[in-house]
């Protein structure tokens, strides 16, 4: 990595007029509607959006947008945010695709991954091509690029563990660089990326996937599915994901939604042997180092939250993890219902819920 770690970043000034953004970004979109970019479904307008389809296109952008000031974000998917109703500013759309094998050996197999390709399509490709090891992260919405933000995971493995580099932008220095996967600070729902908001822009992501596979089936519903089964194969845990995940998960397609709204919370072994004496039906996982990962699905439905609705918002029936909406909400809605719930586990629990998607 050819960057300080705490290089400062350029200030921006939302004097934004929009005739300078017309005529040095002419590919931008004027009050672009996000609709369809936020899997909240609420009604998200982008002064100006900007689709990115290669990682030169994005150097020569940010090198206008950070010498202009102009307020700027980045979007994949949209799956994982919190947006207001109007975004001032520049959005840059990560639509840069592509997907190869690098290098094949007796070890493994070397991928490299546009930013903007679906996560989704990408683990199918995968196990199309006979390259097992992401098939628990099947059906994951959005891009590739934003898999290392939060190091995303499900059912016992983290995209953190196939990473071998991830190639950006770097905002302090403007330059691209490539981060090794040790570089990354990969952590339960973290990385270097999420620490640093807005300073790193990821246009490719390089993953190995090892020759020598075994299944991953410690997770419940996993093991449970395959309680009768020697050796599945990668493809029978592929379906069996996308199944366990279709029955507890709302299609935002069908239903707004940011998958899991708040993080598994991670206690110490004493704080867990504690809560353990209060609530014997306490759902949890072991961790490294003693700790103890609790199911904070459990404690909002604990709380009796499961199912309930609060106008255009509520939480969903089947998994008392992931707040939805119901249509003609926004972002105040949904947030103003985290807090109800956050304030109630406290009481309840003592322990503080974190939200997971990211609020704009
Ligand atoms: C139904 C549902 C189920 C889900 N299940 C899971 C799950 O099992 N496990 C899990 O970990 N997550 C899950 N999620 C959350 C989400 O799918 C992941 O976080 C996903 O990686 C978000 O991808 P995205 O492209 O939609 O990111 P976005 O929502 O567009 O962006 C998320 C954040 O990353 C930043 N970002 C996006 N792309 C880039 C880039 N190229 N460079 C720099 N920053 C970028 C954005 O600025 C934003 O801050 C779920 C979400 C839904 C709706």
């Amino acid at each position: 990595m050819n960057s300080a770690p705490n290089a400062p970043l350029a200030p921006e000034n939302p004097a934004l007029t929009g005739i300078d953004v017309a005529s040095r970004l002419p590919s931008a979109v004027a009050n672009a509607p996000l609709f369809k970019r936020n899997s909240f479904g609420f009604d998200v307008q982008a002064e100006w959006a900007l689709s990115i389809t290669s990682a030169a296109q994005l150097q020569a952008t940010m090198d206008i947008i950070l010498a202009a000031g102009w307020p700027w974000r980045v979007l994949g998917g949209g799956s994982n945010v919190i947006l207001p109703s109007f975004l001032p500013g520049i959005t840059l759309l990560m639509d840069i695709a592509g997907q190869a094998i690098q290098e094949e050996s007796a070890d493994g197999t070397l991928l490299s991954v546009g930013a903007g390709v679906n996560w989704h399509e990408f683990v199918t490709w995968t196990l199309d091509h006979d390259l097992p090891g992401l098939e628990n992260l099947a059906l994951i919405p959005g891009t590739v690029g934003a898999a290392p933000i939060q190091n995303i995971g499900a059912y016992g493995l983290e995209v953190g563990e196939y990473i071998q580099a991830v190639e950006a932008f770097d905002c302090a220095t403007q330059s691209m660089v490539e981060m090794a996967a040790s570089q990354c600070h990969f952590a339960y729902r973290d990385s270097i990326f999420k620490a640093n908001p807005k300073r790193y822009i990821i246009t490719r992501v390089d993953f190995v996937l090892p020759k020598a596979w075994s299944p991953r089936l410690h997770y419940a519903d996993l093991a449970q599915a395959f309680s009768e089964v020697d050796q599945p194969s990668p493809e029978a845990i592929f379906v069996a994901v996308c199944r366990i995940r279709n029955r507890k998960l709302p299609d935002p397609k069908l239903i707004g939604n940011a998958g899991s709204f708040f993080q598994n919370p991670i206690v110490s072994h004493a704080q867990y042997e504690q809560l353990l004496k209060q609530f014997p039906n306490l759902v949890s996982y072991p961790e490294a180092g003693g700790q103890r990962k609790l199911a904070a699905g459990w404690m909002i439905d604990h709380c009796g939250f499961k199912g309930v609705r609060a106008g255009s918002v509520g939480v969903y029936e089947n998994q008392a993890l992931v707040l939805v909406h119901y249509g003609q909400g926004d972002a105040k809605a949904v947030l103003e219902l985290a807090k109800t719930i956050q304030d109630e586990v406290h009481r309840t629990f003592g322990i503080d819920l974190l939200i997971e998607p990211i609020r704009y």
